[in-house]
């Protein structure tokens, strides 16, 4: 053990979701684990990185990113979002929605801050927030429905509580949110008078016609919140690393500042890139959303005829699996055996939850082509009946 070691990180390790990926390297199996998406990218925007590289784009945008992309986001934002934000002052592009989040509770929250995380949790929100010296707290939803209710928010706020993030679509249950359950937040967060940290990566990926409400849009949410978006799962580009905050610009002026210090800009010429992307016709957007809705019906069909019964996902691209059944004494046992014996890797449900629910639970990702989809659901079937 060092002693050059920041205390914060002490009990850290690296999670689950990338732990699973060497696993699965190590038995060459198929990757149902780490959300990492490998459909293939629209050419449009490839061709647009790839024209900026060659035209020179190649330098620092401002910090808070390329003028044109942040035009095309508030549009964007106008058009799917309902929410109007000025280009200039209220949008920030970043490194990812994880460098978004990072630049967020370093510019709005001291250490020691309270900041509740909705559990199923997405363990980067957590462990990022660690990092950062705040106090997590923790507001658990139950399956199937994962409903937010007024009483179980009231209980889980602390006198030190300054923050609530929402992710929604969620990572990993899927769950969105509905305008009653925002509706709550709103008048819950008004009253404590907290901050909301969104996480809409998902956002276009959704099942069953529902639509994706953002929580900024809902009562008088919008002065106190920062939307969290990426681009890395609507154009299948995990590794480019875009994203972008919007909040008020009261609240941007500080993240921006946080955003320049840490990264000084998101990369320029995939900034012109996702430009180019989110220039596309909405029917872009329903092709995604019907071919995420067959792989959702397919893997969701496969794993209850193998009984290990999944939580139907409303939105995002992973399905929490029940795997109490099989007589493993933890969720990371059962999903090693399971990639040790079927060839499919999985996360341990256990990295979403701080108590013992996760262990009773496998997340699946569904993000890639059917045919592996099709083949990872007949060596489960295969498995099931071992
Ligand atoms: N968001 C993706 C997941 O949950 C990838 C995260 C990661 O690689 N850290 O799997």
């Amino acid at each position: 053990m060092t002693k050059f070691l920041s205390k914060a990180l002490e009990g850290l390790v690296q999670s689950d979701i990338r732990k699973m990926t060497v696993e699965c390297e190590r038995v060459g199996g198929l990757n149902l684990g780490q959300g990492i998406c490998d459909l293939p990218t629209p050419p449009i925007i490839s061709k647009a990185a790839i024209s900026a590289i060659e035209s020179q784009k190649s330098t620092y945008s401002y910090a808070e990113g390329v003028i044109d992309l942040r035009q095309i986001i508030a549009k964007k934002l106008e058009r799917d979002n309902l929410i109007n934000a000025d280009p200039i002052s209220e949008i920030c592009v970043t490194v990812g929605a994880t460098g978004g989040f990072a630049a967020t509770i370093h510019a709005l929250l001291n250490p020691g801050d309270g900041i509740l995380i909705m559990e199923p949790y997405y363990s980067y929100h957590l462990n990022i927030a660690r990092v950062a010296g705040l106090d997590p707290q923790f507001l658990t939803l139950s399956p199937p429905r994962f409903s937010l209710t007024e009483e179980k928010l009231r209980a889980a706020i602390s006198p030190n509580t300054k923050a609530v993030v929402c992710c929604t679509p969620s990572n990993p249950s899927g769950k969105m949110f509905d305008e009653n359950e925002l509706k709550i937040l709103a008048k819950v967060a008004h009253e404590y008078d907290l901050l909301l940290i969104t996480d809409e990566i998902y956002e276009y990926i959704r099942y069953d016609g529902r639509s994706h409400i953002s929580p900024a849009t809902v009562g008088e949410l919008w002065e106190r919140t920062v939307s969290i978006m990426g681009l890395s799962k609507t154009f299948s580009i995990t590794g480019w690393r875009m994203g972008y905050t919007v909040a008020p610009a009261y609240l941007m002026k500080a993240i921006t500042l946080v955003n320049d210090l840490y990264y000084i800009c998101a990369p320029t010429p995939l900034q012109h890139g996702v430009a180019a992307g989110l220039n596309m016709p909405t029917s872009y957007y329903d092709s995604l959303q019907s071919s995420y809705q067959t792989k959702r019906d397919k893997i969701c069909t496969a794993l209850d005829g193998v009984g290990m019964t999944p939580i139907i996902p409303q939105g995002a691209y992973y399905v929490l699996a029940q795997i109490g059944h099989l007589g493993f004494d933890t969720a990371h046992q059962a999903s090693m055996a399971i990639l040790e014996e079927a060839g499919v890797a999985s996360v341990p449900g256990s990295s979403f939850f701080q108590g013992e629910a996760g262990e009773g639970l496998i997340r699946i990702c569904f993000a890639m082509d059917e045919e592996v989809i099709e083949e990872a659901c007949r060596r489960l079937k295969e498995y099931g009946h071992i």
